[in-house]
């Protein structure tokens, strides 16, 4: 996966009454990647993202309009936060079981 120029076509989201995820809420949680997977039926290419370059307004989803997939060119790549960083706040280490 790779970012591409500014070319891309912008997704309408005024509609949508629910703000977007940003960058910033999941770096909050400790996640600062995005795992990102191209969604060709015959490619199924997945790859992590780190999106350190990005302003923490930055929509999740709309950073799957600046990727293309490695393989195959396709610009049909969704993406999802890297949850595996995921550290919820103020959880002790060890178990408590
Ligand atoms: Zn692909």
């Amino acid at each position: 996966m790779s970012f591409v120029g500014d070319d891309m076509q912008r997704r309408s989201r005024d509609r949508n009454p629910i703000k977007p995820m940003t960058l910033g809420n999941i770096r909050s949680l400790g996640v600062v990647s995005l795992d990102a997977i191209c969604e060709e039926t015959l490619c199924g290419h997945a790859g992590q993202i780190n999106v350190s370059v990005l302003p923490d307004g930055f929509p999740v989803i709309d950073v799957a309009l600046r990727l293309r997939c490695s393989r195959y060119g396709s610009k049909s790549v969704s993406t999802r936060p890297n949850w595996l960083e995921y550290r919820a706040s103020g959880t002790p280490n060890g178990l408590r079981n």
